[in-house]
Order: structure tokens, then C-alpha cells, then sequence
């Protein structure tokens, strides 16, 4: 048409000839279609371009055209539009192809933002006019600007809705919705009593996991409502879950408030397998709808405030801390899921597996369900820890590692009187119980049976108080006086040296990061490759870091250079334990961050091939070559 579109500034910008076919069967029969598409080159000559400008984009050809992804040239094209370095894009029907193909419509779309033009056989489009936005078929911006608003205006009005408290979703279990549409109690007797003990237990122990205990232990069900298709709506009972637990104990509808928006659906975070938007839960002051005593409750509104503080604090701190024990595992015992908030167990291996040990999550594993949630090999993570937990613990640090000392002697003193009142309890209801049984007559066997059985279980109680007292006793022994202080004050002047030492043992380096961290939260699931660490130190800090999933093979290539060289040098003229004497000497230490023992220089041997020439000192070693590293 008119060659007035064609501007300098497109002509000095490259010419692509864009040849696509669709089946390979398509370009044996097609030639003559190919050979329209080749002579578009010469097109774009007669249109101005110097041939020296003019590309054609052929690699396409024989593709299927459905998924732009397996076409190479065609996301080659789009790139380079997109950046502005072409001037024209010629192809065969270039009108038709807008209409049918939505990646078109988007190039056509990307030259319209770059100044792009589009060329078939008869006429030049500018993607910028109106008018051959029309010839090209880009219709599409039209209805999807009234599919906006559409949608847009049902979005408002849903919120209208759910602003007036009116908005109507499935019903928590407990409630069911009168003639009105307004939500009252659930008519059975059981169902009301029951959610209402849920909480009763939660009020007495404000622990998730024990309320489900003792649910458990009592044979207590919880009442649902079936979402299958069959028998919709209609109540069943079922075992208590943890999850049904929390979510319950995280339902504000229990505390009367209609609440809409309490998940926000924009955040960066997405699900690795389905690529989705990960929602997360907005704090209750965020809640866009929230309308207090809009039905009857079950808790009020402070108890339900005060709950999610509550869970969210014992969600770190549930259960006891485990001792430490050997191993690498150095976050043994204060390691909790970021997934689910379990408490994370770790898993050793066998020393010829050559792994390190890990971090599991196995979520519902005291509840007999079996399957795992996450789980980590240790190294990275601790390696991070240890890091964060030495950078904390640094002289510039000292201010705040007093305070946290400081913190650990109130929270002991404090942890103290509570097992004190609660074993006393526990020796009252003893008492008492062994009083109502001297009281019964014996002759009235059944109650006197039944009255044994209850001193008895308060007896054993108490013996397991008293056992848990002592031993909290004995792992509180870190209690600090004025001169230990100072010491301290003194070590972490040099606690990296002390970290590394020899003599320091993995049991040290656990005992010292629980001194100094209360849990650490680890989650390897939300960011591929990536293990995110949240820290929450005894001061009530928290620090966010992140580790790196080790490539598989990678821990081979650590054992510094230079001890390796070294060790090659060495090969074949010392024996094992020589070689490792003269490096520890200088120094050096083992991928690990190890001194060298004869085992890591026969494994160094044995792995680059140094045998051989080991053989001539055969005798000499101690090792057989059966040692692993
Ligand atoms: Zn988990």
C-alpha cells in the first residue's frame, strides 16, 4: 500500500522474513507456499531494505505451530522485535494469522510498542494505526478491556457483598444458615458441645498438638461437613487432625466475626510444582471484612485474639528440646518445619553411605500418618547457622549476647516455677485421690476398684513429673554466675578459633547455638534449590537467611586445593598418618573443616588414583584401604 509508513528509521533497523509452515507434511506438499514465503526477501529489498538487512527466519520450518515454546525462530523474532532491532516483519497473510493465533497477536502487539511494521505480499500494517490494527484483525483489545470491567464489576460486587456481611460461603462446622440467611448454631446438641470442648481444651492447655491428644486419647471425634458430591453438606464425624485443629483454632467465624479477604492472593511466593500464587494469611488488624458479634460465637473476640498469639508462639516451641546428641546435625532438637511448624527429626546415615545427615519433617508422624513433608541433607544449613550464630556471638555483638544470657536465666527461673507448681498439683491431686479411696468402703468393690485406678494414674503422674523435673534440672546445669560471665565475655572474643577447634565436639557446638537460639525454622519447599532459615534467638530476635541446596557431588570437590596438591605431592614418599600429621601441622583442614586423619588421605589417595604409588609403602600404614572418609 503506501510506502509513506516506511520511515528512515525503519530502514535502518533490520527486515525479518518470517517463514513458518505448519507440519512437516505441510512443506512437501506446500512448495509454492514456501517459495511465496522465500520471495518475501526480495520484497524487502524492493521496500528499501539494503539486502545485507534483511534476514529470514527459517529454522521454524516443519515445527507444529501450536506452542510457541518448541519454536525456536518464532522466540527469536519476538525477542529482537521486543528490543527494538527490527524495523519490518514480513510473512505470508499476515492479517490471518492475527486472528487465529494468540502469540501473533502479542508480536503484533510488541511491534505496535517498538514502532515495528508488518508486511505480507500487499500491504504494510504500522501495528500503531487504528485503522490497520482493524485490517490486522487485532480486534482483541476491545473485549478484553469488557472482559476487564466485567470482571472487575463482579470483584466489587462480591466485596459490596461480603463489606454488608452478606456474601455467602460454605458454613463452618457448628454453625448452619436459618431461613434468613443468617448463621446460627447447629441444632445438634453434639455438634455445639463438641466444637465448644475443642476450645475449652485449647483455653486449659493452649497447645494445638495436645488438644488433639486428648481428643485422641478420649475417643472424641470431630464433626465435619462432607464436601463430596454425595451427601453434600450432611455431618459426619471424624478422627481429629492436627491441621483440622489449628484451622479451627485460626477460624475467627468461632469468636462471632464475619471475616472475608483474610488471604491475600498477590504475594511474589509460588508453589514449585503448580506455579501458582502461594496466598498467605493476613494478620487479623489487615482483615479488609471483619464484623465482630455478626452471629453467636463459641469464644469471644479477645480469647480468639489471644489464641493466635497463642499458636503462634508454641508452634516454635512445642515439645521438649531433645538432648544433643553426636553427630553433624547440629540443629538437632531445635529445627521446626517452615512448612507445617512440626518440629523437623534428623536422620543419620550410615558412615560408608558417605552422606551427611538430615533434617525430615514427617508431618503427621505422632498422629500414625506416615509420609514426609520436607526434608534437607544438614551441611548447608548448619554451615549457615553457624555462621549467623558466630556473627551474633562477635565481640561487636557482646551487648546483645549478655541480654540473651540475661534472657536464658529469666526464662529458666520462670520455666522452673512452673514445673514446680505443676508438680505440686500433681502431688495434691495424688493426695487427694488416695484420701477419697481410704474414704470408700471396701466392701463397695467397684467404686473402690474404680478410685484405685485413678490414685493410680496420679501416683504415676507425679513419678513422671518429678523424672521430667530432674532432668530439666540437669540441662539447665548452663546457669550462669558473675565469673562464668566474664568468661564468656572473654571466649567470644575467640569463640570462631574455639567453633573450629579439634577439641570442640559437635555436641559443644549444639549446646552452644541452644544457649544462644530458641528454634530454627527451615523451609526447602517454596524457593527451588534454596533452604529459607528464619533463626529465632532467645532474645526474641529474628534472623532470615538462606542456604543453598548442595549439587549433587559437590562436597567431594571441598578438601581445599592446597591440601590436595599437597597430599599429591606427598604420595607415594610419606605414609597416611605423616601426610596428615604435616598438614595439620601447616594447618589445613578437610572439606569438613576437619583435621586430617589418615582415613581423608586415603580417601584423597584412593580417589585420584594415587594407589599405585602407594603400594611401595604398603607395610608402613596402618590403614588397609578399607577406611571410609
Ligand atoms: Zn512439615
Amino acid at each position: 500500500m503506501t510506502p509513506v509508513k516506511i520511515q528512515n528509521t525503519h530502514q535502518e533497523r533490520m527486515a525479518y522474513v518470517y517463514v513458518r509452515q505448519s507440519t512437516p507434511l505441510q512443506v512437501i506438499e506446500n512448495r509454492e507456499s514456501t517459495e511465496r514465503q522465500y520471495r518475501l526477501r526480495d520484497r524487502a529489498i524492493d521496500l528499501g531494505w539494503p539486502p545485507s538487512r534483511v534476514e529470514v527466519i527459517d529454522e521454524d520450518q516443519g515445527r507444529t505451530g501450536s506452542l510457541s515454546a518448541h519454536r525456536t525462530g518464532f522466540q527469536r523474532l519476538v525477542s529482537d522485535v521486543g528490543l527494538g532491532k527490527v524495523g519490518l516483519v514480513l510473512m505470508l497473510e499476515a492479517s490471518r494469522l492475527a486472528r487465529n493465533n494468540s502469540d501473533w497477536y502479542r508480536l503484533i502487539e510488541i511491534c505496535g510498542v517498538t514502532g515495528t511494521l508488518i508486511a505480507d505480499e500487499n500491504t504494510v500494517y504500522n501495528p500503531r494505526e487504528p485503522n490497520d490494527r482493524l485490517l490486522l484483525g487485532v480486534k482483541g483489545t476491545l473485549s478484553e478491556a469488557e472482559l476487564f470491567t466485567l470482571r472487575t464489576r463482579l470483584y466489587e460486587g462480591r466485596w459490596n457483598k461480603a463489606r454488608k456481611g452478606l456474601l455467602q460461603f460454605p458454613l463452618p462446622v457448628g454453625y448452619v444458615r436459618a431461613a434468613d440467611g443468617g448463621w446460627q448454631l447447629d441444632p445438634d446438641r453434639q455438634v455445639v458441645d463438641r466444637m465448644a470442648y475443642v476450645f475449652e481444651l485449647f483455653r486449659r492447655h493452649g497447645v494445638a498438638r495436645i488438644v488433639v491428644r486428648d481428643l485422641r486419647q478420649q475417643g472424641l471425634d470431630l464433626p465435619t461437613r462432607l464436601v463430596s458430591k454425595e451427601g453434600y453438606g450432611s455431618l459426619s464425624w471424624k478422627t481429629p487432625t492436627l491441621g483440622a485443629i489449628v484451622r479451627i483454632l485460626h477460624n475467627p467465624a468461632y469468636a462471632g466475626a464475619y471475616v472475608f479477604g483474610r488471604w491475600d492472593y498477590s504475594g511474589p511466593r509460588r508453589s514449585p510444582k503448580s506455579g501458582k500464587v502461594l496466598p498467605h494469611l493476613l494478620s487479623v488488624p489487615q482483615w479488609p471484612v471483619n464484623i465482630e458479634q455478626h452471629h453467636p460465637s463459641y469464644l469471644v473476640w479477645e480469647e480468639f485474639v489471644k489464641n493466635q498469639e497463642r499458636l503462634r508462639q508454641n508452634w516454635n516451641r512445642e515439645g521438649s528440646r531433645g538432648a544433643a546428641r553426636e553427630g553433624s546435625a547440629l540443629l538437632q532438637g531445635i529445627a521446626f518445619c517452615g512448612v507445617c511448624g512440626q518440629k523437623m527429626t534428623v536422620q543419620h546415615h550410615a558412615e560408608s553411605e558417605k552422606r551427611s545427615s538430615s533434617y525430615i519433617c514427617q508431618r503427621g508422624y505422632p498422629y500414625g500418618e506416615t509420609g514426609v513433608c520436607q526434608s534437607m541433607t544438614s551441611r548447608p544449613v548448619d554451615a549457615a547457622v553457624a555462621q549467623a550464630f558466630l556473627e551474633a556471638v562477635s565481640p561487636t555483638s557482646l551487648k546483645v549476647a549478655t541480654r540473651v544470657l540475661d534472657q536464658i536465666e529469666q526464662n529458666l527461673t520462670a520455666q522452673r516455677q512452673q514445673r514446680e507448681m505443676q508438680l505440686e498439683q500433681a502431688r495434691y491431686e495424688a493426695r487427694l485421690a488416695q484420701r477419697q479411696y481410704d474414704a470408700v468402703d471396701p466392701d463397695h468393690r467397684l467404686v473402690a476398684g474404680e478410685l484405685e485406678k485413678r490414685w493410680n494414674e496420679k501416683l504415676e503422674r507425679v513419678a513422671q513429673l518429678e523424672k521430667a523435673f530432674a532432668q530439666s534440672e540437669q540441662e539447665a546445669q548452663w546457669e550462669l554466675s558473675a565469673d562464668e560471665r566474664k568468661a564468656i565475655a572473654q571466649l567470644s572474643c575467640d569463640l570462631p578459633a574455639i567453633w573450629n577447634a579439634a577439641t570442640t565436639t559437635n555436641q559443644d557446638r549444639k549446646r552452644l547455638l541452644q544457649m544462644a537460639m530458641d528454634s530454627v525454622q527451615l523451609d526447602g519447599v517454596h524457593i527451588p534449590g534454596q533452604i529459607e532459615v528464619q533463626i529465632r534467638w532467645r532474645s526474641g530476635a529474628v534472623s532470615s537467611l538462606v542456604a543453598k541446596r548442595p549439587v549433587q557431588g559437590e562436597w567431594s570437590l571441598k578438601t581445599p586445593e592446597q591440601a590436595v596438591s599437597k597430599i599429591h605431592s606427598l604420595a607415594g614418599r610419606q605414609t597416611y598418618p605423616a601426610i596428615a600429621a604435616q598438614l595439620n601441622r601447616e594447618g589445613l583442614r578437610t572439606a569438613f573443616g576437619r583435621p586430617f586423619t589418615y582415613r581423608t588421605v586415603a580417601y584423597i589417595w584412593r580417589r585420584d588414583g594415587l594407589a599405585r604409588a602407594r603400594k611401595q609403602l604398603a607395610a608402613e600404614a596402618p590403614d588397609h584401604g578399607s577406611g571410609t572418609d
